[in-house]
């Protein structure tokens, strides 16, 4: 299981939307004020004139004190205080998305950090970064090409590169730290993964009308950043990051990013990096 956590109360409208009540203990958050008994609480609202339908455990009937647990993408695992465990069916909600929204309103937004450690069973200060491990092979290959010049650009390569560039709102002569820059502009997150989503998905299809070392290049890195091309909001687990953005849009940005930087010092012959 991902993430767990208990909850006071779990209601629904009976048409998709759910509202979620958790009970805080305060020694849970400061190791410093460990005044016993103290509580505060997280709650949200259903719709207005929404009847509230308290999801309850099959067994037992059991309203209050379930446990949510789960992996993101998984059903949602509610567990009574007697211990029976079931999967909730509600009308109008996926299971995988029940998991989904209570863990978000259990996180707050932004993303509460400390609450995200209580809840998330494998919380780690760092990320994994799976799209970024992938295409470091490809694009460290490439940069040492580049940087030995046994690989150099040709002008069509580098009117490419330069088209691939402009779509992602990128120019050649940016240095790296620029444009690292320039990707980490606030954006919504929605706008955010659309940019990753389109500028992919120009990737892809520019590796498959070029030839040469740079199509190699496109190809081979396309075809491990392909998880991105069908990335959707639903996707983006939450996490802390100094970004405010969820780790998996940073890790498709970051991996992104390196080939862009491939792109730039082949177009620009700038290849001492
Ligand atoms: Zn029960």
């Amino acid at each position: 299981m991902t993430w767990t956590f208990p909850t006071s109360r779990i209601s629904h409208d009976g048409a998709g939307t759910v509202a979620l009540e958790i009970c805080h203990r305060v020694s849970d958050y400061t190791a410093v004020a460990r005044r016993r008994g103290q509580v505060f609480w997280t709650s949200s609202a259903l719709p207005d004139g929404a009847t509230a339908l308290d999801v309850h455990c099959p067994v037992c009937m059991a309203d209050r004190g379930l446990t949510v647990s789960g992996a993101w993408g998984d059903p949602a695992e509610l567990t009574c205080l007697c211990g029976h465990s079931w999967t909730p069916l509600l009308p109008g909600l996926p299971p995988e998305q029940l998991l989904r929204q209570l863990v978000r309103l259990a996180l707050g937004g932004p993303i509460d950090a400390i609450r995200y450690r209580l809840i998330k069973v494998d919380a780690a200060d760092t990320h994994p970064n799976p799209l970024q491990d992938a295409v470091r092979p490809v694009v460290d290959e490439a940069g040492r090409e580049l940087n030995r010049r046994t690989w150099v650009f040709d002008d069509d390569e580098s009117s490419i590169a330069s088209d691939l560039l402009t779509r992602a709102g990128l120019r050649e002569y940016w240095s790296p730290q620029a444009l690292d820059a320039l990707s980490r502009q606030s954006r919504t997150e929605e706008e955010r993964l659309a940019w990753v989503v389109d500028n992919y998905r120009a990737l892809a299809a520019c590796s498959r009308s070029t030839r040469g070392r740079l199509g190699l290049f496109l190809a081979r890195a396309a075809s491990r950043l392909r998880p991105i091309g069908v990335m959707t909001m639903d996707d983006l687990e939450p996490g802390v990051t100094w970004s405010g953005v969820s780790p998996v849009l940073e890790d498709a940005r970051g991996a992104l990013g390196a080939v862009h930087v491939v792109l730039t010092a082949g177009a620009t012959g700038n290849v001492d990096y």
